[in-house]
């Protein structure tokens, strides 16, 4: 078994049984568990998102390494990921 680090949570805040890493809000934790209840096999199966899963879908590390289900509310928001390309246009070439 693995020995997480423990924390003094408050308030809604919670860790993950699972992975051991802080979220600022239940929200945030839903956010952070994928996949389906009762599913332990295959790829909808019960499982935790990786850091970088979890910034795919809009998650972000708030105060003190809390998670957080999206960034605060007055960071400028992200069009969509094809509007992006189009109106930055491809990529420069580096070299
Ligand atoms: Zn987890």
């Amino acid at each position: 078994m693995t020995i997480h680090e423990r924390r003094h949570l408050r308030k809604d805040r919670n860790q993950c049984a699972g992975c051991g890493d802080f979220f600022n809000s239940t929200r945030a934790f839903e956010k952070h568990r994928t996949g389906l209840h009762g599913v332990h096999e295959g790829p909808d199966r019960r499982r935790c998102r990786t850091p970088a899963e979890m910034l795919a879908v809009g998650m972000a590390k708030g105060q003190q390494d809390f998670w957080i289900s999206e960034p605060r509310q007055d960071y400028p928001a992200q069009p969509p990921r094809e509007a992006q390309t189009e109106a930055i246009g491809p990529p420069p070439r580096v070299g």
